[in-house]
């Protein structure tokens, strides 16, 4: 009743532009716990609900608020494993079921989240937990992102020997090649791998299980194994002129430029620059707005963003009521900065010259309700033509890869050709789990690391009749 909500402010664009570092500003102390002060902690808070971690918010909110720092990490640890990674990253689903957010504006809980965890690390209260007992069973996790992390790091506090593979050269998934610096710098990957070497993990990065290591070997040598390899089959573009030079796919391009914030020598002639260029990203999400913010750092002439939805309504329709994610108009930092964007766009062909990309041919649709589903038509009369040197492909993810490991493998996907799973995510193979967007299909961080949680409480409970891990 007595404070507004607030949040940090954002580094002036004409300034942050020009870098690669995170957006935000500090928080101050004072401000900080005048929003934690905001939780009513409500009977039923609506908020674990929204968190796919079931972190209890109201605690750690009332522990800020108090200024007892050390007892809110351990609080906020005790579901999540990596609170810097959520607390920068998160949509923060939490926040849409918050009671609060029935009348006025839901409490600043990622924001709280954050400076619970960066203050911890500031003051060396982040140790690494090994176990007291190890159990001489050995475990694989194949793929490094937050599932794969998550679980490897619950694994190794259970007393297991875990090997977590990654087929690319660093260690992170799509944290640490998909997610531009300015949204989290990568030293937060870094400091945690740190943590869980100490703890008994093995990172074996440059390895591709699948194909410079056959996955049934791998069977032979572990007590079980985790499968975490992502989502990464990216959608592609049917149209014609798709092979034309300037098209890319969204995580060919973000690759390259993390890449060069790590300090890698890539020559010009295999870097895919927006400098001086005019760019269209095709896609209205997350990846489609990475693609932007980093555009405008590389000095594109102009960006459009395309999406081939309808504009979100600005507030939740009756039909998406609290305290379901509401699917509405967002407003993300990259597009503070800059672009245009536009809706019910779809992309008919491509054209060029000398085999360089030329010109977008594009077309407005509509979407009607039929029988129940959306139908897409044609608007008659509103084809157009946009010049464009470089397209940016962010329309999303078909699931996990086949060849090479799950086909070796051969387990059961679902229907939509995700890996299946139990109750205690085991594939259809005994002994073999999974975890994240392997499983799920392109997801969230949060959701990757509950999932990954999951897994390994199954895993243990797998290795040893019984287990304890939260
Ligand atoms: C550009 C982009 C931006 C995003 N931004 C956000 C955001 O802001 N907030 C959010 O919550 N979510 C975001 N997401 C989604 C989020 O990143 C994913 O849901 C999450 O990373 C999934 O985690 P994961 O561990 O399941 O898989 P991934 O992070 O995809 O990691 C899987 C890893 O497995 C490795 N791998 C695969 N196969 C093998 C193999 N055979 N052998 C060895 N290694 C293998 C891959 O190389 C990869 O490193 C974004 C996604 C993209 C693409
Ligand atoms: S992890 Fe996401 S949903 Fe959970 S408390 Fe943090 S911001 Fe909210």
């Amino acid at each position: 009743m007595e404070y507004d909500r607030a949040l940090p402010r954002r580094r002036p664009v004409e300034e942050r532009v020009h870098d690669w570092l995170e957006v935000y500003e500090d928080f101050p102390v004072s401000q900080l716990k005048k929003q934690a002060a905001r939780c009513m902690d409500c009977g039923i808070p609506f908020c674990h609900q929204g968190c796919p971690l079931g972190n209890i918010i109201p605690d750690w909110n009332d522990l800020a608020y108090r200024d007892h720092w050390r007892d809110a990490i351990d609080r906020l640890h005790a579901t999540n494993n990596f609170p810097e990674f959520t607390g920068r990253l998160c949509p923060a689903p939490c926040e849409a079921a918050c009671v609060l957010g029935i009348n006025d504006d839901p409490v600043t809980i990622k924001q709280i989240e954050v400076s619970i965890i960066d203050r911890a690390w500031d003051e060396g209260w982040v140790k690494p937990e090994p176990p007291s007992v190890k159990t001489g069973k050995r475990v694989a996790v194949i793929g490094s992102g937050p599932a794969g992390l998550a679980c490897a790091q619950q694994l190794a506090r259970a007393g297991h020997d875990v090997t977590l593979f990654e087929r690319d050269d660093r260690i992170g998934g799509l944290l640490r090649y998909g997610i531009p610096d300015f949204k989290m710098r990568k030293y937060h990957i870094e400091r945690r791998m740190e943590q869980m070497e100490v703890e008994g993990v093995t990172f074996r990065p440059g390895v591709n299980i699948g194909v410079d290591v056959d996955i049934r070997e791998l069977r032979t040598q572990f007590d079980a194994i985790c499968l975490a390899g992502g989502a990464t089959h990216a959608r592609d573009l049917d149209v014609p002129g798709r092979e034309l030079d300037g098209v890319h796919l969204a995580m060919e391009y973000l690759t390259l430029q993390n890449r060069r914030v790590a300090g890698e020598e890539i020559p010009d002639e295999q870097f895919i620059t927006a400098e001086g260029k005019k760019v269209v990203i095709l896609g209205g999400g997350d990846t489609g707005a990475d693609c932007l913010g980093t555009a405008h750092r590389q000095g594109a002439e102009e960006v459009f963003q395309y999406e081939l939805l309808p504009k979100p309504p600005a507030e939740r329709p009756p039909e998406n009521p609290w305290p379901t994610w509401p699917n509405i108009y967002r407003v993300s930092s990259a597009h503070e900065e800059g672009g245009i964007r536009d809706y019910s766009i779809l992309t008919k062909r491509l054209s060029g010259e000398n085999g360089k990309l030329k010109k977008l041919h594009g077309v407005r649709v509509e979407f009607e309700r039929v029988d129940g589903r959306m139908e897409m038509r044609e608007v008659p009369g509103s084809e157009f033509e946009q010049e464009v040197d470089l397209l940016l492909l962010a329309m999303g993810f078909l699931g996990p890869e086949k060849p090479g490991m799950l086909e070796q493998l051969g387990v059961e996907l679902t229907e939509r050709g995700n890996v299946k799973s139990d109750e205690n995510k085991m594939t259809s193979e005994p002994g073999i789990f999974t975890a994240g967007d392997m499983t799920r299909g392109q997801s969230l961080i949060v959701w990757a690391i509950a999932e990954g949680r999951e897994a390994a409480k199954g895993i243990d409970r797998y290795l040893m009749g019984e287990t304890t891990l939260p």
